[in-house]
């Protein structure tokens, strides 16, 4: 019981107290993190068990958190993002800190906006709703099915998404339901159906992400799981990727064409690769044994070429393949992408793309009509200050301050 009003407590708490906002910066890994703000890093890290301490890896930089004080200082409570979901929170337990992992209070919002192109998409996204994110979305809707150079002034978008929200900030990626762009008198759609799909007008798929199994003949022994209870440990859990059970040495597949961007050690994956991959895809490949000859950061590499080889570096109990996929910096399912061709929707399924293809378009046609603004969402300073004449200072005005709460760019 006292975990639920916990929950429901921590929001209310930051609203009424000193809190202070702040991003994870580049390069910050949790253990520095601790060292810096002077942290126990034995009770807040190295007591934890192994799949907590592997948790703190998933620390995305650029997300929003927040710091609790108490009007001396002290530091009282910390909450930082660990996906959509779960976020760690360190709260002073009598004199202690001590760390949880606890759900997310998230609500989801319908948005839609239009705008009237001045300069292009994406410079007229971000200058009008402050946010980069629907800018990257909106224009990697397009990418495969229009030429932005034939977009001109005068020329109009509509966008149409769900944006989720935390402690009232926007949080996490927006996702897209529809987007229209109308060049001259003609009109053209993107839909987004079944899980992170985009599709044209007609039905027909847009982009494919060809994904291969990393490892052959192995047996998952570990699916993905965004958030879960832990019954017997009382914990909640998340394990943001799929096992492979293989032999040590086994060999390692890239799982799509890509550029390295990571190789080396860390705490709890072990020895690491990450990959990225066209359309803001990255894959990750934990608890290696070896690094495949020549593989380093920016080494391109392609489809089924070996990159390394299973073992069980890092926090691991036995030889095994971790293997991640992230989508624009979020963890994904990646057996939900493993997909071998572009198709066509037809039959029962294109029945329900043309149902919602309909009720969007009625969101698009209404948007054109009043044309509204988006919803823009500014950081105001905590302190509020006046020029020497008394008038307020104009904040929204700062060109380079978006509202995103990841400065994924
Ligand atoms: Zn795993």
């Amino acid at each position: 019981m006292f975990r639920f009003f916990l929950i429901l407590f921590i929001p209310l708490t930051l609203f009424s107290s000193q809190i202070k906002n702040f991003r994870w910066s580049d390069g910050d890994t949790y253990l520095t993190f601790l060292e810096k703000l002077h942290l126990p890093s034995k009770a807040l890290f190295y007591n934890l068990d192994a799949d907590d301490q592997k948790l703190t890896e998933e620390i995305r930089s650029g997300v929003n958190c927040q710091i609790l004080e108490s009007p001396k200082k002290e530091i009282q409570q910390i909450l930082i993002p660990i996906n959509d979901d779960l976020q760690i929170h360190i709260a002073k337990n009598k004199n202690d800190l001590a760390f949880e992992v606890i759900p997310i209070i998230h609500e989801t919002k319908k948005e839609s906006f239009t705008i009237v192109i001045e300069s292009s998409p994406y410079n007229d996204i971000i200058r009008v709703t402050k946010s980069k994110k629907l800018a990257k979305i909106f224009v990697a809707a397009f990418k495969n099915s229009l030429n932005f150079k034939n977009v001109h002034k005068g020329d109009k978008l509509v966008m149409v998404y769900d944006r989720m929200y935390r402690l009232g900030q926007p949080f996490s990626m927006p996702t897209l339901n529809v987007c229209m762009m109308q060049i001259g008198d003609k009109a053209h759609y993107v839909y987004r159906f079944k899980e992170d799909q985009y599709f044209d007008e007609k039905g027909a798929e847009l982009e494919v992400f060809l994904l291969a199994a990393p490892v052959r003949n192995a047996r998952i022994s570990s699916v993905f799981t965004m958030m879960r209870w832990h019954p017997i440990l009382h914990k909640f859990r998340a394990h943001l990727g799929v096992d492979y059970g293989a032999r040590p040495g086994t060999p390692i597949l890239a799982a799509g064409n890509g550029t390295v961007s990571f190789c080396g050690v860390t705490n709890g994956y072990g020895n690491l690769t990450k990959v990225s991959h066209v359309g803001g895809y990255v894959t990750l490949y934990a608890h290696q044994k070896a690094y495949a000859r020549g593989i380093h950061k920016g080494s391109v590499v392609k489809q089924g070429q070996v990159i390394g080889y299973v073992g069980t570096s890092g926090l691991s109990t036995g030889p095994h393949l971790h293997f991640g996929l992230y989508k624009d910096g979020r963890a994904i399912n990646p057996q939900s992408v493993v997909r071998v061709a572009a198709s066509n929707l037809a039959g029962k399924e294109k029945k329900a793309f043309d149902r919602m293809r309909a009720s969007l378009n009625k969101i698009v046609n209404q948007e054109l009509k009043k044309a509204s603004l988006p919803k823009t969402f500014v950081q105001l300073d905590p302190v509020c200050h006046a020029d020497v004449n008394g008038k307020p200072k104009e904040s929204a005005q700062k060109s380079n301050n978006t509202s995103d709460d990841d400065s994924d760019d």
